[in-house]
């Protein structure tokens, strides 16, 4: 039986922004999402820049304010309601969960060795209490994200992005958390060294039995890494699948489009991208009924009222669109 380590049900994060005659206005950046995220899965999150996948990973954090619905963790050993937390229960879920930046050129202080960056957190929360202990633990993770001890000497500015991101990954799993939010955490990186990276996460998943949130805006990376992938726009998830699910037969028309981004080497395929246009709308202005009918090539009147909820088809498949099975009917064989 799949045990379920993070479940949020009808999460929202909404930030009021000042009022106006008519009351105070709201920035939604996430509304209304519910989604299971399996213990030791690799779990993809996707979605242009202002589609709230940030915040939701932060949410899941503790590290944005919930403000509606509930997200729940459990791990075999604790279980939170991550809405209504104690100050003592957030100190433990701050070692069980952590996040990897996306920059691993700010993420690192320019003036703390590799050391100290690495042992921060076990010093900050306690973790271990001599600097033996500490050292210990450092060089172990270390060892574990491919650093050597020379490494540990050095400072931050004498290292390449990809080994940068390796220092920033040790950090985040000194602490031995169960739940890691990696947040772009790729983006920055040369497409060789991108591959290098991804690999060392799947490989300390195995290893260390870790359930990951991998933050993307591009579907080519969640590909080979991810079991799971949920799409969002605009604060909604749109469509949900197991990987294999999703790539062989994405249902949304915003999903088919960031599909068509994925560069193709077959020249046959070049002409056939549906291009995305326009921009996605402000999250403090959204459309009324489907949010993506303003972008989407397919939009009929009901799609400007009455807002599509994901319908599931038994299979883990879900998809929110008014016409999806119409729409999928009307492909070519
Ligand atoms: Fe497009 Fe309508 Fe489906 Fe929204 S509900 S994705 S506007 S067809």
């Amino acid at each position: 039986m799949t045990e379920i380590l993070i479940k949020a049900e009808g999460l929202s994060v909404h930030f009021p922004i000042g009022g106006t005659i008519f009351g105070k206005q709201m920035l939604k950046a996430v509304d209304n999402v519910s989604i299971e995220i399996e213990k030791g899965s690799f779990f993809g999150l996707v979605g242009e820049s202002g589609s709230g996948k940030t915040t939701l990973g932060r949410a899941l954090l503790k590290a944005a304010p919930i403000s509606g619905g509930n997200a729940h963790y459990t791990d075999g050993e604790v279980e939170y309601d991550l809405e209504n937390v104690s100050k003592e229960q957030l100190r433990d879920y701050r070692k069980r969960a952590q996040l990897i930046f996306q920059d691993p050129y700010a993420a690192l202080s320019p003036r703390m060795t590799v050391r100290d960056i690495i042992a921060e957190p076990l010093e900050v929360m306690g973790i271990t209490s001599n600097r033996a202990e500490t050292d210990e633990r450092v060089r172990e993770i270390a060892a574990k994200c491919r650093l050597n001890l020379e490494h540990l000497r050095r400072f931050p500015h004498a290292f390449s992005g990809g080994q940068r991101q390796r220092i920033s990954i040790a950090r985040a799993l000194v602490s031995a958390p169960k739940f890691i939010v990696a947040d772009e955490s790729v983006a920055a990186l040369d497409v060789s060294i991108q591959a290098d990276v991804l690999n060392l996460l799947k490989q300390i998943q195995s290893e260390m039995g870790l359930t990951f949130m991998f933050i993307s805006h591009d579907l080519s990376v969640v590909a080979h890494t991810c079991d799971h992938v949920a799409v969002m726009y605009l604060g909604r998830l749109v469509e949900t699948a197991p990987t294999r699910k999703l790539f062989d037969g994405p249902r949304h028309p915003y999903t088919k489009a960031l599909f068509s981004a994925i560069p193709s080497l077959d020249p046959d395929d070049r002409g056939k991208a549906q291009k995305l246009e326009g921009e996605i709308p402000s999250p403090t202005n959204q459309p009324t009924g489907c949010k993506f009918h303003t972008r989407c090539p397919h939009a009929i009147d009901i799609c400007k009222t009455q807002e599509p909820t994901l319908e599931g088809d038994g299979t883990g498949h879900e998809v929110s669109c008014h016409r999806w099975k119409e729409l999928m009917a009307a492909v070519p064989a």
